[in-house]
């Protein structure tokens, strides 16, 4: 063993860094997209590229099944992936689904899985072509692989932000996060008075949107110069496009699109909103950057169609790393960088 390292000791993203080493070099071709983005890209003819991505749920880490019903686990598992697609800018065609499962499973609930995918692939479009299932010595896990395309050299990646960028995020931040505190919390606010909201949250945890019309406006029109979908939390995604474009960013705290739902439920339970809205994850919406000279069109195409709000949170800096303006006096220290699985406690 070279090295006594654990996973803990470098983190999730740096395992990615230290794959990326070893996988980028020949024979992958320049103009490929690899490690790094949302999803690879793969020049198809002279019209299309092919995008493809992978994402991974196991039981116990990433969902539970006391609060997770199979059907919405199988509409998530698709969700996650389409949400890659839609941060490219690309258009999903095709899934496979790999099955992990102890031998005691209902058959039942691995079916009703599958039919989730299903309602979710029928909503977008999407064809589920294969697979693989495999025997799990406990726990299920879900694997979900998702093919799609977008026009040649169209795709929004990671690494486009400029200084001066406008920053944007679709939908509202921190719903799902919250939603997950209130599906694993120890009354599961069911105390609480304002079920509308408590629902509401709770089905932004547990079926994430993929902004895929957003994400094809943007990049059909070349309204944004780089994309990532808010998976690990706002401030580590849009620290990997900083990170990937070479710049730095600065985030509006206030101006950060917040629900009501989240605001009330928040307050009443006693749970710390800017934490939540800055580092808690699985939201499944857009950030994205924007040039000066485009947000005038950017905010005329928008109101034009029937799409999830945007928001300018912030914008784009010489530099690197992120500087939060507007947090109250303290708050900063308490932030988490986000989502990273093998991170320590
Ligand atoms: P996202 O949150 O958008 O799904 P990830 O953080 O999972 O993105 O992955 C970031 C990048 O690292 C992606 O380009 C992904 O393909 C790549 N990646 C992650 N895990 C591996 C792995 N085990 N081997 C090769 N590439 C990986
Ligand atoms: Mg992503």
């Amino acid at each position: 063993m070279a090295s006594a390292e654990k996973l803990s000791d470098i983190g999730e993203f740096g395992l990615i860094g230290r794959l990326e080493a070893i996988f980028s070099g020949p024979p992958t071709p320049k103009n490929v997209v690899g490690i790094g983005d949302d999803a690879a890209v793969i020049p198809l003819n002279e019209s299309w590229d092919l995008v493809i991505t992978t994402d991974c749920m196991l039981s116990g880490e990433h969902f539970r099944f006391d609060f997770t019903p199979p059907h919405a686990l199988g509409q998530k598992a698709l969700a996650t992936n389409l949400s890659d697609i839609a941060a490219m800018g690309a258009e999903p065609l095709y899934a496979l689904l790999t099955l992990g499962c102890p031998p005691e499973a209902w058959v039942e609930d691995v079916l009703a899985v599958a039919r989730g995918m299903q309602e979710t692939a029928d909503g977008f479009d999407v064809s589920v072509i294969g697979g693989d299932t495999i025997r799990s010595p406990s726990g299920m896990l879900v694997s979900v692989t998702v093919v799609g395309r977008i026009e040649k050299g169209r795709a929004l990646l990671r690494s486009g932000a400029r200084p001066g960028d406008a920053v944007f995020a679709t939908g509202t931040i921190g719903d799902s996060a919250i939603g997950l505190k209130l599906l694993t919390g120890p009354d599961s606010g069911k105390g609480a008075a304002d079920t509308a909201s408590i629902e509401y949250l709770k089905r932004r945890h547990l079926l994430p949107e993929p902004r895929l019309e957003e994400g094809r406006l943007l990049s059909s029109e070349a309204l944004a110069t780089a994309a990532i979908d808010v998976s690990d939390g706002l401030l580590a995604d849009l620290g990997h496009i900083c990170e990937r474009s070479g710049v730095g960013a600065v985030v509006w705290s206030e101006s950060i699109p917040v629900s009501n739902e989240a605001r009330t439920i928040a307050q009443g339970s006693g749970f710390d909103l800017h934490s939540l809205v800055l580092s808690g994850g699985e939201d499944y919406e857009l950030v994205f950057c924007c040039k000066p000279d485009c947000v005038a069109r950017l905010h005329e195409r928008w109101v034009k169609t029937p799409l999830a709000p945007i928001a300018q949170i912030g914008e784009i800096v010489e530099g690197s790393g992120l500087r939060i303006e507007g947090l109250p006096e303290g708050t900063e220290r308490k932030l988490g960088r986000g989502f990273d699985h093998f991170a320590g406690p």
